[in-house]
Formats: structure tokens, C-alpha cells, sequence
């Protein structure tokens, strides 16, 4: 089934569908942190209410229409669904209202220890959705060598556009302080930009969000990909092999995700437009030698990063560089060190032309993480994988198919992450049931 047939599948579910996927989901978990929460006020309503209420916002749009649906018989069937799932009541003559939902997220959102023990328990629990798919196991499928889509986590950004449209006269409550001018392969957008990290299987309805975060400044987004990719892997630990990110990632980037999470990264090498020509990004390495035949004779090599992939290279008569052979990667080798950081190495196979025979040698990455890659485009595992992009883009579709008018529904980014994470919840748990009743 493609991308589309899926969104329109997606977008099909019932008001009914999805208040039984939140109700009998895992995420009314998250209602527990809101009865940890001492300094608030007595609540009149059970934890998983807001939890609830903030994912089916997205599913109707707005917060508006929400508050209408559940003074017109949502209400009743929330608290229907609630009981069938055994949760705890909530009072049937007291819907759950757009200011109840302010008070709470604006109590948690803006407290830097309670958002950040919010957005971690999100993690935990849809990794535990990943894990009980089949995604994300430490005994899963595939190796670093030939990681296997299952055991791959992807991300992307995606910027939200403030409420109101920006106008230096704009001020008060119609002005978004926190919105700036993101740059990404969209162009520049006046906006907030979020990073969303999922996980997803071969089958529909089998991806998970499993973290969200926001960049908090233009530029920054690399920077939050990698703490965001470095929290999953902290939470996942090794049932994760790879990740592949759909945005500007450079050397330095590959090299901290390497060190620091031992993950195999899979993202595209920045490609240098000189004019409307393409250039090709060669980067010499150097001399590389084998030895052959019984008298251990030394055969020399020059070795040069061609778009990240290696080869082997020849000055022709008019001095220019060609590539004579191209090397494949026969086996990724990964060390923790003594101070808990990875080491990547890799034996390259190449085909010696003066002696008719095929040779190895070692490189690593992190000698020349802009040119050597672990998985370079050209890679035949490199499409399979870096396959779940488009995948990133249709959840950004179908995150901006739950706003209205394209604009974010609130007004400052702690807000609107919070809009997200009702999002992620919706999504997950929209998942799991379909997962379950395709099953
Ligand atoms: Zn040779």
C-alpha cells in the first residue's frame, strides 16, 4: 500500500476509532504525572482525561471544535470508552474543557524538569509499542554491518507556523515571541521548528514517534537531532543499529552520533552546486599498499572518498584523477571504549587491476567524517534504508493535516510542543489499534 492510500486511510478514522485507540492505549499512562504534580490544583478529573483531550484536539483540528464535541455526546462516549478500558471515572456531569487543558499544559510545559519528565515517559512508552512490534530489539534482525530497517530510527524537522501571521505591529497575544525564520530544503519559514524521531516497520500502520523535541534556535537543528537521537538510544539501548536523517548533517554530526550512541548514520553528503553543475565531492586519502605473491612484493594505491564512498584512484596522461576501482565495505567493526564512546572501523574490498586480485584494508570514519562514510549513498543498502525519508515527510503531512489553516493551535513553543506530543499520542496510539485489528 503507498504513502497516499495510507494518509487517506489515516485521515478515515472515526471520532469512535479514536477514542477507543486513546482510551485503551498505553499513553493514559502519561495522566499519572499530572497526580505527581503537588503544586497543582485539586483536579476534578482523572490523569488520562488531559492526556486524552490533547490528542483528540489534533484529531478534530481545533480545541473549539473539541470543547463542542464533548458538550454534544462526545463527553459520554469518552466516559464510555474509559470504563470499558477500566480506567478511572471521571465525573460524567463536568466535561473536560479548553481551560482545564491550559491550566495543566501551561503547569507543565513551562517547568523545565516536568516537560522534560513528560517528553521522556512518551519515549518509554512508545518504545515500548516499538519493541512490542517487532521493532527496536537488541536480538532483532540485520548487523552494523548490514543494519536491518527495523532496528533503524529516523528523523526530520518540520517547521510550524505561528498562529498569526507575522507582522511587526503584531504585539500582545497575536505576537508569537518564540517563531524565527527556519531555513531547511523547503526554504525559509517564519516559524517554530520541531524534530520528530520515529521508528516503523515493513507493514501499514507500523510506525512510532518516539521522541519529539524543538530546536531552539535558527541553525540548531542538527544539534537537536543529535540530543534527541542520543535520548532514544540512552532509553533503547542496543536494539538500535542506525539512524537516517533527512537533513543538513555534516562531518562533525556523523562523528558525535558515531562516538557517542555507536550509531550507523545513513544520512545524504552535502552536495556542492557550483553554477547549475553538480560537483562531485572527491577528498584523497592517501597511499594504501597490499602485498602479493611469495616474495611479499608491496603494491601501492591511491585511495580517495568519492561521495563518501571509497576508490581506488589513477592520474591519467592529462593529469587528471580517475576512478579505476570502486572499494565495497566487507565488514563494519564497532568498539566501546574504556570511557563508554564507540570506535568505528571498517575493512574495505578492493579489486588490485595490476595483479588481477582482490585486496583489504582498513579505514575509519572518524579519521575524515565528512568524506569516509560507514554507509555511503552508493551503498547497496543504502536506498533500503535511507527509504523511510519520504516516511518522514508523510508524518509531517499528516502532523499538518491535524492543524487548522496549516498554523500552530497555540501560542509560544512550550505550548506548541505540547500540541505535538498530543500528535504523537494520537498517532501511536491510532497505530497500535489498527496494528492490533489487522493482525
Ligand atoms: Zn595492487
Amino acid at each position: 500500500m503507498g504513502y497516499a492510500d495510507r494518509f487517506r486511510r489515516q485521515r478515515s478514522a472515526t471520532v469512535g476509532e479514536v477514542v477507543y485507540s486513546l482510551t485503551h492505549s498505553p499513553y493514559t499512562a502519561l495522566g499519572d504525572l499530572y497526580l505527581e504534580d503537588r503544586l497543582g490544583r485539586r483536579r476534578r478529573h482523572p490523569g488520562w482525561v488531559p492526556v486524552v483531550y490533547c490528542a483528540l484536539a489534533r484529531h478534530l483540528g481545533s480545541y473549539n471544535r473539541l470543547d463542542a464535541e464533548l458538550a454534544d455526546g462526545l463527553w459520554a462516549q469518552l466516559l464510555a470508552a474509559a470504563d470499558d478500558a477500566g480506567l478511572e471515572p471521571a465525573p460524567r456531569s463536568e466535561p473536560f474543557r479548553y481551560y482545564h487543558h491550559a491550566y495543566w499544559r501551561d503547569l507543565i510545559m513551562s517547568d523545565d524538569t516536568a516537560r522534560h519528565h513528560l517528553l521522556t515517559r512518551l519515549t518509554e512508552i512508545a518504545l515500548e509499542q516499538a519493541r512490542r512490534q517487532g521493532l527496536l530489539l537488541p536480538h532483532g534482525p540485520g548487523s552494523i554491518t548490514h543494519p536491518h530497517r527495523r532496528r533503524l530510527i529516523y528523523g526530520d524537522g518540520t517547521i510550524l507556523r505561528p498562529r498569526f501571521r507575522y507582522r511587526p505591529d503584531n504585539t500582545g497575544a497575536r505576537n508569537d515571541p518564540s517563531a524565527a525564520t527556519h531555513t531547511r530544503h523547503d526554504g525559509h519559514i517564519w516559524g517554530n521548528n520541531y524534530v520528530l524521531i520515529s521508528a516503523r516497520g515493513e507493514h501499514p500502520y507500523s510506525r512510532v514517534v518516539l521522541a519529539i523535541g524543538r530546536v531552539p534556535e535558527p541553525g540548531g537543528e542538527a544539534a537537536t537531532a543529535i540530543e534527541l537521537i542520543q535520548h532514544v538510544h540512552q532509553l533503547a539501548g542496543p536494539g538500535i543499529v542506525g539512524v537516517a536523517y533527512d537533513g543538513a548533517f555534516q562531518g562533525a554530526h556523523h562523528d558525535k552520533i558515531m562516538r557517542t550512541t555507536g550509531l550507523v548514520v545513513i544520512n545524504k553528503p552535502h552536495v556542492a552546486v557550483r553554477g547549475d553543475e553538480v560537483v562531485v565531492k572527491r577528498h584523497t586519502l592517501g597511499t594504501y599498499t597490499h602485498t602479493v605473491g611469495r616474495h611479499n612484493q608491496t603494491c601501492s594505491h591511491q585511495l580517495a572518498a568519492v561521495n563518501g564512498r571509497i576508490a581506488d584512484i589513477e592520474i591519467t596522461e592529462d593529469g587528471t584523477p580517475a576512478v579505476v576501482a570502486w572499494a565495497n565495505r566487507h565488514q563494519v567493526k564497532r568498539a566501546r571504549r574504556a570511557d563508554g564512546t564507540y570506535r568505528f572501523n571498517m575493512v574495505i574490498r578492493l579489486t588490485c587491476r595490476h595483479h588481477n586480485c582482490d585486496w583489504d584494508t582498513w579505514l575509519s570514519p572518524h579519521d575524515d567524517p565528512e568524506h569516509i562514510r560507514l554507509l555511503p549513498p552508493d551503498d547497496i543498502d543504502f536506498d533500503r534504508l535511507y527509504a523511510v525519508r519520504p516516511d518522514a515527510e508523510s508524518l509531517n503531512a499528516s502532523f499538518k493535516a491535524s492543524l487548522v489553516a496549516d498554523r500552530a493551535p497555540s501560542i509560544g513553543w512550550q505550548r506548541q510542543l505540547y500540541d505535538v506530543a498530543g500528535f504523537t499520542i494520537l498517532h501511536n496510539a491510532t497505530n497500535l489499534h489498527r496494528q492490533a485489528s489487522i493482525r
